[in-house]
This record gives C-alpha cells, sequence and structure tokens, in this order.
C-alpha cells in the first residue's frame, strides 16, 4: 500500500539519545507499553534551549527514561517550550511533568485542550455511562460492557495531571523557533483540533498522529457526540493538508520512520477509508447490521479489549459517515441501532 513512500533513515535512535533529521531538528523514540511500541518525539533547537513536540506516555517508565536523557538526548540544556500535537496520552502524558520541572509553557490548540481538561476530569461513573450508552446502542454485549466499564478513567491513570493552562495555537498561526517560522495545519478526525507544524524553507511536517507511515490513524466517536462523522473529518482534512503542502515534503510521524511522499500516503488513506465504507455498505445490504455486527468486516483480525474499545469506535464512526451521506438508514431494536443500505 505504501510502497512508493521513501524513508531517508533506516533506523530510529537509540534510547535516551537524539538522531538530527534536518537543520536544528532533532529525533527522539520512547517505548510504549501497547502493540504500537513507541512514539517519536521532536527536539527543535530553541536559543540555548529546546523546544519539544510531543512528550511521551505519561506513565512512571517514561519518567525515568526522562530523567535519564536530560544530559544525553538534551545535552544538559532546558526545554524552553513544549508543544503538544493533541491529547492523547502518549502525546500529552508528560507535558505536565516536563512544564513543572522546566518551568517551560505549553503550546497547543483550543480544542485538544477542552478535551483533555473534560477527559481528565471525567468520574469512573461518568465513564462506565459512556460506553453503555454509546457502545451498547451499537451492539456490545453486557460481558465486553462491563469489562469496558470497570476500567473506570483509564485516560487519567496514564494522564495523571494537567499541564498548566496552555499558550492557544491555531490552524494558520505561525510559531517562530529559532528563529525559523513553522506554521500550525490543523487535522480532524483522529482528535478535534490536531495540531501539525510545517516548515516552509525545507519542507518539513511534523505530522503527530494525522499522517503516518504503515497505520491507519485511529478515528472514534465518543459517548458525549455520538453522531459525529470523524470519517469525513479525517479525509476533509488530509485533502486540505495535501493541498496546502507540496509532494516533496519530509513528514515526521509520531510513529515509524520519517517519510516522502505525502500526496501518495493521503491518498492511500483516503482511498482505505473509502473502500472501508464501501464493505460496510455492502455487508450492511445483506443484513441489518449493528456496529458490533461490522466488526469482522472491517478488522480481519483477533481484537483483544483494548483493540475492541478502537475497533468498536471505528466501526461506528464508519457507519456514521455512511448514515450521513444517506447510504445507509437507522432502525432501533431493542435499544440497539441496526443499520440497513439505503
Ligand atoms: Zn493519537
Amino acid at each position: 500500500m505504501s510502497s512508493a513512500l521513501q524513508y531517508p533513515f533506516t533506523e530510529p535512535p537509540a534510547a535516551g539519545h537524539r538522531v538530527q533529521v534536518a537543520p536544528g531538528v532533532y529525533w527522539l523514540h520512547f517505548p510504549l507499553p501497547f502493540s504500537l511500541d513507541h512514539i517519536n518525539l521532536w527536539l527543535l533547537e530553541d536559543g540555548d534551549g529546546w523546544t519539544l513536540v510531543d512528550t511521551g506516555f505519561g506513565s512512571r517508565a517514561t519518567r525515568d527514561l526522562w530523567r535519564a536523557a536530560f544530559d544525553s538526548a538534551l545535552d544538559g540544556r532546558p526545554i524552553r517550550r513544549i508543544l503538544v500535537t493533541h491529547y492523547h496520552p502518549d502525546h500529552i502524558g508528560q507535558a505536565a511533568w516536563l512544564a513543572t520541572h522546566f518551568q517551560a509553557p505549553v503550546w497547543m490548540t483550543r480544542g485538544e485542550w477542552a478535551l483533555t481538561q473534560r477527559l481528565q476530569a471525567a468520574s469512573d461513573q461518568e465513564v462506565a455511562d459512556g460506553f453503555r450508552g454509546l457502545f451498547g446502542r451499537h451492539g456490545l454485549g453486557e460481558a465486553e460492557l462491563a469489562t469496558l466499564a470497570g476500567r473506570g478513567n483509564g485516560y487519567r491513570k496514564v494522564m495523571p495531571e494537567l499541564p498548566p493552562t496552555p499558550v492557544i495555537i491555531a490552524e494558520g498561526d505561525t510559531v517562530t523557533i529559532n528563529g525559523d517560522t513553522w506554521r500550525v495545519h490543523i487535522g480532524r478526525g483522529h482528535a478535534p483540533e490536531h495540531a501539525c507544524l510545517y516548515r516552509e524553507r525545507d519542507h518539513l511536517l511534523i505530522s503527530g498522529d494525522q499522517v503516518l507511515p504503515t497505520i491507519s490513524s485511529n478515528l472514534t466517536v465518543r459517548a458525549n457526540l455520538p453522531d459525529e462523522d470523524p470519517v469525513t473529518e479525517f479525509v476533509d482534512s488530509l485533502r486540505a493538508l495535501r493541498a496546502a503542502l507540496p509532494a516533496d515534503t519530509l513528514v515526521l510521524p509520531a510513529h515509524g520512520l520519517p517519510f516522502r511522499g505525502l500526496h501518495q500516503r493521503i491518498d492511500d488513506l483516503c482511498a482505505h477509508h473509502d473502500e472501508q465504507l464501501d464493505a460496510a455498505q455492502a455487508a450492511c445490504d445483506q443484513r441489518p447490521l449493528t456496529a458490533f455486527d461490522l466488526l469482522p468486516v472491517l478488522f480481519k483480525r483477533e481484537l483483544d479489549s483494548h483493540q475492541l474499545m478502537f475497533a468498536m469506535g471505528e466501526s461506528i464512526a464508519h457507519l456514521n459517515c455512511l448514515h450521513a451521506l444517506g447510504r445507509v438508514r437507522r432502525e432501533e431494536r431493542d435499544g440497539c441501532l441496526y443499520h440497513i443500505a439505503v
């Protein structure tokens, strides 16, 4: 699918070390405790210190790695500013701790800050009710619902502290870092207002999770906005990014290797979601289906309970998109939503 992409770097940096990927731009690689086993963070020279883009997972293990990296990866120089692409705990997890340690401001978008605050503040009961309300209505069985609901607020466990009130960035803003201008491009669908950063002078894009080289970013629907259509938001914002940025852009993603081939990758991602929509509609033409029924059509692999949560969100997202386009209609039976191809 991504054979046309070029990868100028074959290996990530070793733990606690940085690798230069462009003038003043360095790559850090931190582990994650999931099947997605790492995240890339980006360190930008900024006067006598650094601007850091994304911060690593909110775990004690990541904090220990950071302490060890202060002298090696950072050369003992301070972090002067922390830019967070979006609310996910592998990106924002250490923002509060690093901001306190270095007395550094956090910069992020209004939409990501609002969602971070809301998720962090939710009670265990509110989270459990949200799962039951949304996933129950979309066909998830009682045993799986009880497992998910029993976890309580999983976000707060890996995001124990809120960072200080951030400096707000928005679409089209420019951020000056070491005399260079970086422009903010907003992505949607994976997160409400995901910040990507583009350096015009050498066509460099820090893409966060908005554009990844080998996996398609998770798109999910949240319980408080059950009819959202993140598939359309994701595809539309990717097309806007494709129109705004040149084909030779070097993409620095949060997961996987830096690559060239932005336009091709965006075309592949949009085609992937078109195929998933077609497959979902065809399945709903055979018999009325819930989002849960649709999982084996959209996901060809076994799903553990962690992946089941993401897969349900993604399945609901594709059905919401088909519904918004008038390609399926809905019938409610026994409290569950069934989808019928139109
Ligand atoms: Zn993410």
